[in-house]
């Protein structure tokens, strides 16, 4: 049975990415985003710790841009903030993002980037740049990673995968799901109580202000919003906070580029109906972590994306089939 499903699931990403990839790249019309987050070897300690579904390799990265230089028309994000134009390369759009503002962007993407001459967009979360300041999942992948799974169960009230004796990425991703549906002020907290809050590894830094100008001054990256916390933001948030979130982070960026930012992604792609009206006060688009290809009657405030990462995109094969949205 388990045979019959393997061949199964074989058959249908060959028909994805064969004749459903050939016929949605005939939508010339429509715009796929591209969702990124970290780049880092495979064979680095940070690889080795991250979700899975956050980091991609140098290599496969490079093969990436390949494919969708040879199937779209690859435009800076900037492209979007007037009334959507029409492609005129008979080839669909593809905006390329990074969230987060990680320093391997700017030691393993920027390079490859300027190497394809391809525009992206990274998100940064402006009072973390140049900080040590860690994410609270990389927090838990830590001490998953440490050996204290038995003291995050406990401390989260959260079940771990049965059958785990030896720390992996993938049950750190696990866990992480479950204490996901907490809310921000609670996670930290409760890192907190037990110590846990501690600084990010210099591994998992995040970009600091000479990486962003010198990416900036390439007028190759575009950089957006994603708040000035990563608070997420949920209708649980109270109001200041988000408008705070919003005003101060696109204000910094005008600040430090002489230019007002127009574009802002959703931390963790949650949003509420306070945080969309300070976000269509603000800014010209915004991306979403909901999956899919953008039609042209698509909302610019809330674009669908795609996440791509090692996982997932295995062969070129199963990258075509990723993309169907
Ligand atoms: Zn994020």
């Amino acid at each position: 049975m388990n045979y019959l499903k393997q061949v199964v699931k074989q058959l249908l990403t060959v028909l994805k990415g064969t004749l459903l990839f050939r016929y949605n790249i005939r939508k010339h019309d429509h715009l796929w985003v591209i969702m990124y987050h970290r780049v880092l070897p495979k064979n680095s300690p940070a690889y080795a710790r991250e979700e899975p579904g956050m980091v991609v390799c140098p290599e496969a990265l490079e093969q990436h841009l390949e494919l969708f230089k040879k199937h779209f028309e690859i435009v800076d994000i900037d492209s979007l903030s007037d009334l959507q134009p029409n492609s005129n390369t008979g080839k669909p759009r593809l905006i390329v993002t990074f969230d987060d503002g990680w320093a391997d962007n700017f030691q393993y993407a920027f390079p490859l980037l300027k190497k394809h001459n391809v525009p992206a967009c990274i998100y940064l979360v402006t009072d973390m740049i140049g900080t040590n300041r860690a994410f609270w999942p990389n927090i838990i992948s830590k001490c998953v990673h440490n050996g204290w799974t038995n003291q995050l169960v406990g401390a989260f009230d959260i079940r771990p995968q049965t059958n785990t004796k030896i720390p992996t990425r993938e049950h750190a991703a696990h866990l992480i799901q479950q204490i996901k549906t907490l809310p921000d002020t609670e996670i930290w907290s409760i890192l907190s109580a037990n110590g846990w809050d501690t600084a990010a590894d210099d591994d998992d830094r995040l970009l600091n202000w000479d990486e962003v100008d010198a990416m900036h001054s390439s007028k190759l990256i575009t950089f957006g919003s994603h708040t000035c916390n990563h608070f997420r933001l949920t209708s649980g948030l109270p109001e200041n906070v988000v408008v705070h979130e919003l005003t101060e982070s696109a204000s910094i960026l005008e600040k430090r580029f002489g230019a007002p930012c127009l574009h802002f992604c959703y931390p963790n792609g949650d949003s509420s109906h306070i945080a969309e009206k300070g976000v269509e006060n603000i800014y010209r688009t915004a991306v979403t972590t909901e999956k899919g290809i953008n039609s042209p009657a698509s909302n610019n405030l809330r674009l669908k994306r795609i996440g791509v990462f090692d996982d997932a995109t295995k062969t070129p094969l199963h990258l075509r089939a990723r993309l169907n949205g």
